[in-house]
C-alpha cells in the first residue's frame, strides 16, 4: 500500500461528542457527531480532508493553478479558492448555474479569496462539461499558468484518502469512549467522502462502525456506479489491501426532495431542531437533509437503542447564509 503525500491544513482530529440534550429529547437515544465541520472556519467541512492530498499532488507538480467545478454556493470551491489563498495559488471556479451579481454565503467568500470565476447554466455545463474544462485548462496553459484540476467534491482516487484517514481517526475515537459497534451516517453527493469512509473502515484493524449513505442529489443505482468506480480505482491506483463489492455500500433512500440543493420542511426543521437543542448548524443542501434520515431512524429505533449511531457533520454553514428567508421559516 502506498500513501500519498498531504499537506496538513485541517485541524485534527476534529471532536467527537456526544449530543446528549438531542439523546434525551428523542426518548434517551444515544447519538454522536463527528465534528468535520470543525476541519478550520474558512477551510471548514469534510473537503478540506480531501483538497489536503490534491494541493500537495498540485505542488509536487509544480502547479500554480487550482481549477475545480460547483454551484456558487458550493463548499467545495469556498473551500479550494481559500487552500489556494493559503498557499499562494492561483483558483479558477467553473459554476453552474451562474453566480448572482451579488454575491453570498460560499460565494462571497470565493470573492475574498480572490478565486476567479466562471459561469454557465445548468444544462449547458452538463451538456458540455468536458470541453468547458479542457478549455479553461488550455487557456491557463496558453496564458503561462500551471493548472491542476480536480472535480467537485475532489471526487478522485487520490481525494478519496481524505477519508480514508478520517476512518482511522474515527475508529480510534470510538475505542476511546468504548464504543464497539455503532451506526455511521453521513451525506453523499460527489462519493468521494463515502468511498474513502468505505475503504477506510476496510483498512482499519477493527472496524467499529456499520456505515449508511444518505443521498442529496442523484438516485441510489448512480451512487453505486460512482462511489464503486471510486473505490475501484483507488485500491487499484495505491494497491490497497482490500476488495470492494457493491455489497458494501448501504443506502437511507427517500432525503433529496424536489433535487440537489432544493430544501424542504423536514430538513429545515432538522436543521432548527439541532441548532436549538445542541447549538450546532447543519446546511440546507448536504447535512440537513442526512440528518433527516437519522431523525427518522432513531423516531422509529432503528438507530441509537441497540447501539450507538453517529452523524459525521460534514460542514455547510456558510451556505445557511444565502438562504435568510428560508431558514426563518
Ligand atoms: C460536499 C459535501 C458533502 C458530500 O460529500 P461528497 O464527498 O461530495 O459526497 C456533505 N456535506 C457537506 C456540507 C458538503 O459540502
Amino acid at each position: 500500500m502506498f500513501e500519498p503525500q498531504r499537506i496538513p491544513l485541517a485541524h485534527l482530529p476534529t471532536p467527537l461528542v456526544k449530543l446528549e440534550r438531542l439523546g434525551r429529547a428523542l426518548g434517551g437515544a444515544e447519538i454522536w457527531m463527528k465534528r468535520d465541520d470543525l476541519t478550520g472556519l474558512e477551510v471548514s467541512g469534510n473537503k478540506i480532508r480531501n483538497l489536503e492530498y490534491v494541493v500537495a499532488d498540485a505542488l509536487a507538480d509544480d502547479c500554480d493553478t487550482l481549477v475545480t467545478e460547483g454551484t456558487p454556493q458550493s463548499n467545495h470551491c469556498r473551500a479550494t479558492a481559500a487552500v489556494c489563498a493559503r498557499l499562494g495559488l492561483h483558483c479558477v471556479l467553473l459554476f453552474r448555474p451562474e453566480a448572482p451579481a451579488s454575491p453570498t454565503g460560499n460565494h462571497l467568500l470565493d470573492v475574498l479569496f480572490g478565486a476567479e470565476s466562471r459561469s454557465w447554466s445548468r444544462e449547458e455545463f452538463s451538456a458540455r462539461r468536458e470541453t468547458i474544462v479542457n478549455t479553461t485548462l488550455a487557456e491557463l496553459h496558453a496564458a503561462g499558468r500551471r493548472p491542476r484540476w480536480t472535480p467537485s467534491g475532489a471526487a478522485e482516487p487520490l481525494g478519496c484518502w481524505g477519508y480514508i484517514r478520517a476512518m482511522r481517526e474515527l475508529t480510534q475515537q470510538l475505542g476511546e469512549v468504548g464504543i464497539a459497534r455503532c451506526d455511521l451516517l453521513l451525506a453523499v453527493s460527489s462519493g468521494a467522502t463515502y468511498a474513502g469512509v468505505v475503504l477506510g473502515n476496510l483498512l482499519v484493524e477493527k472496524p467499529a462502525a456499520e456505515v449508511w449513505a444518505v443521498p442529496v442529489s442523484d438516485d441510489v443505482s448512480y451512487h453505486v456506479a460512482n462511489v464503486g468506480r471510486l473505490c475501484s480505482a483507488a485500491i487499484l491506483r495505491y494497491d490497497l489491501p482490500v476488495e470492494y463489492r457493491d455489497e458494501l455500500l448501504r443506502f437511507l433512500d427517500g432525503y433529496v426532495g424536489a433535487d440537489y440543493a432544493v430544501p424542504y420542511p423536514a430538513a429545515l426543521d432538522a436543521l432548527r431542531l439541532l441548532a436549538r437543542t445542541e447549538g450546532i448548524i447543519l446546511d440546507p443542501v448536504y447535512t440537513a437533509k442526512a440528518f433527516c434520515a437519522l431523525l427518522d431512524g432513531v423516531r422509529a429505533r432503528r438507530f441509537g437503542f441497540d447501539r450507538p449511531v453517529v452523524f459525521l457533520q460534514t460542514g455547510g454553514i456558510f451556505s445557511d447564509l444565502a438562504w435568510p428567508e428560508l431558514l426563518v421559516g
